[in-house]
């Protein structure tokens, strides 16, 4: 057994111990006061000395005591806006929130980490960066770290983060090569017109005529504009105009939506035709309308060649038999993506599927389960990837 995977298992009560207590106290976005508080406190009995980055980033550094490069591993800490119903003994105690995506594993997998690194840190061949990040499920802790400076002093060299996911079998280690998750662009549609008695529409202008017509060009743009090779979608998830009255034309209104897909160009060119879409569609019809775009994550393009190395080392954890490459891309996010558009990276899923496999839901659903036999398997992994790749980039 891999070095790193029997300590792992010994620290597993540890693991669970801290799992625990982020699932029962979860925060989210960048309000993450107790989480941070923990972590630091945690690091600080081990040895290290934790740094602030940017809006509740934690950084912390083991080795740079023989040269060498400096790789970074990340793991994620906030949860979601949404109430919990998994029923477990250590549920969630804030109201509204829930760790329904699995960063309370990437947390006490990381500690877990810090721990072993700490362990072995005058024999580490470089530097690991430990990366707490904030705020991943609304995408902007990965770019607030990176524009605080996270990926210098040391340069980071290579980035490598760990995901888990609530079906595969616990320790299964699933990876895309290149561009393998899509970019996220959200956006908020101001429409405005003039309000007026419904019994007159001649005397006013209809936000919501100028709107439909938006949401119809737009998916005509999607139908016409792009390659039918290529991948990627726009979803209106929102349209809000009136109060509710039968009759009465309102002055405003609101459209929000998303769209999603791998390759940088097309995503521009995208957003580019959906102003020129909104803003002409508008005048046309006599009114105004404007687009905010509300947040960008980038798609996750995981470098071939890192990718196959770390995948060798991640074999030597789980066993060959585990690492399974992606068979087709996901439209899903994750805003390490920016770590990769910086530096050769790789984002592991974890499998953590609950021992009844009929309990398995999704992620993001209230009554998401995942196994805690996982956790040694992510803790190992991060360290054996970790100080194999810097004994072999010396
Ligand atoms: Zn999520
Ligand atoms: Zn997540």
């Amino acid at each position: 057994m891999n070095k790193f995977l029997a300590r792992a298992n010994e620290l597993m009560d540890e693991m669970v111990a801290d799992r625990r207590h982020f699932h029962r106290y979860p925060e989210t976005t960048n309000e993450l006061p107790m989480t941070v508080k923990y972590i630091k406190e945690k690091l600080v009995a081990m040895g290290y000395e934790p740094q602030d980055c940017g809006t509740m980033g934690i950084v912390a550094l083991a080795g740079g005591k023989k040269p060498g490069k400096c790789i970074l591993i990340r793991a994620d800490m906030d949860a979601l806006p949404m109430p919990e119903e998994t029923g477990l003994p250590f549920a969630s105690e804030h109201p509204g929130k829930m760790h329904a995506c699995g960063h309370d594993f990437h947390m006490s997998m990381m500690l877990a980490a810090c721990k072993m690194l700490k362990e072995v840190e005058d024999e580490i061949e470089g530097t690991v960066k430990i990366c707490f990040q904030p705020n991943e499920e609304t995408f902007g802790g990965a770019k607030d770290m990176i524009d605080h400076g996270v990926l210098e002093n040391p340069k980071v060299d290579s980035a490598l983060a760990i995901h888990i996911g609530p079906f595969g079998e616990p320790g299964e280690l699933t990876f895309g090569k290149g561009p393998n998750m899509g970019s996220a662009d959200g956006f908020d549609i101001t429409v405005k017109g003039k309000g007026c008695h419904g019994a007159a529409p001649h005397s006013g202008i209809s936000p919501i005529n100028i709107g439909v017509h938006i949401y119809l060009a737009l998916q005509e743009m999607l139908a016409r504009e792009i390659n039918a090779a290529e991948q990627c979608t726009l979803t209106l998830g929102t349209m809000v105009f009136g109060d509710g009255a039968t009759n009465v034309i309102p002055e405003i209104g609101h459209m929000r939506g998303t769209m999603r897909g791998f390759n940088k160009e097309l995503t521009k060119f995208m957003v580019k035709r959906t102003e020129e879409i909104v803003e002409g569609t508008a005048k046309l019809f006599g009114g105004e309308a404007s687009v905010e775009w509300l947040f960008s994550s980038p798609a996750m393009d995981c470098d071939p060649e890192f990718t196959d190395e770390v995948v060798k080392y991640a074999a030597e954890v789980v066993g060959p038999e585990r690492m399974i490459p992606k068979k087709v891309r996901s439209t899903g996010s994750e805003d390490f993506a920016y770590f990769g558009d910086a530096v050769p990276a790789q984002i592991f899923w974890l499998g953590g599927g609950y021992e009844d496999v009929s309990k398995r839901i999704s992620n993001h659903n209230p009554k998401v389960l995942y196994s805690e036999a996982a956790l040694p398997y992510g803790a190992a992994t991060y360290v054996h990837c970790a100080l194999e790749w810097l004994k072999n980039h010396k």
